[in-house]
């Protein structure tokens, strides 16, 4: 199977775009943060959008949706548990489900926490995630709808996806994720390089997304609560994994 093609743009603020095409001219953007920035992104790249693959239904993910339906004739996926709140959806889906885009198999993995019915789009043939507000780059999204067990538990089956899978995520949050990372993990030497990293490539204008599984597994705390050194950090002991990760989360969201 040769390569499918990944475009990713920032819009809005601080959101990702993300523009998927296939071989056979299939083009899915994951979520449809804002429609005039997916259309450009469109023009650019050349592709005819197909699809919209929607990982939850935050406005800041869904808000272009009625727009791209109306002038591209795209169909709308979206997590079952949130149907009712996506705009525009024709096929819902959820943990288990999977389908086939432009020849591309497509994994539907339940990820709740940030909102209840959050899904995440993977793709193992090419080794490709799309975590939403999830997983970020040395970060995670709040837990706004579900708890920190479940959070916890969504986050644990990102992690245990192959090491080489591209992790897409809804947000460019990675400076302040490595700078909170490094409050827990001051002697992460691989957690200070990326941090320096993205401090280069956003001066320069990148985006510091995708990133990989196997560098997150390294540098990204809220995936290493089993980490001794953070434990005796937080002066948490033999506790379960997912109250040091909800420790971990509340200090970010005061931070
Ligand atoms: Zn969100
Ligand atoms: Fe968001």
């Amino acid at each position: 199977m040769s390569a499918l093609e990944i475009h990713v743009f920032l819009c809005r603020k601080d959101n990702i775009g993300v523009l998927v095409h296939a071989e056979d001219g299939t083009t899915a953007a994951i979520d449809a943060p804002d429609a005039d920035a997916v259309l450009a992104a469109l023009d650019v790249t050349g592709w005819s959008l197909t699809h919209i693959l929607v990982t939850h239904h935050h406005g800041d993910h869904t808000a272009g949706n009625l727009e791209l339906k109306d002038k591209t004739g795209c169909r709308i996926i979206g997590p079952r548990g949130e149907a009712a709140r996506i705009p525009g959806i024709d096929v819902d889906v959820d943990d288990g489900d999977s389908f086939v885009l432009g020849g591309h198999r497509v994994e539907v993995i339940g990820t709740p926490g940030h909102t209840m019915g959050h899904v995440t789009y993977f793709m193992p043939d090419d080794r490709a995630a799309f975590v939403g507000d999830t997983l970020f780059v040395m970060g995670c999204g709040r837990v706004l709808e579900g708890n920190y067990e479940m959070m916890w538990h969504s986050l644990c089956r990102i992690a245990s996806l192959p090491r080489d899978t591209r992790i897409y995520c809804g947000h460019d949050y990675t400076i302040a994720n490595a700078r909170f990372g490094l409050s827990i993990e001051p002697d992460n030497a691989l957690l200070r390089h990326r941090l320096e990293d993205a401090e280069q490539r956003t001066a320069d204008g990148r985006i510091t997304v995708p990133t990989v599984l196997e560098q997150e597994l390294q540098t990204n705390v809220f995936l290493r609560p089993h980490n001794f050194g953070t434990r005796t950090r937080l002066g948490m002991g033999a506790v379960a994994d997912w109250r040091v990760f909800g420790e971990m989360r509340d200090r970010k969201n005061k931070s």
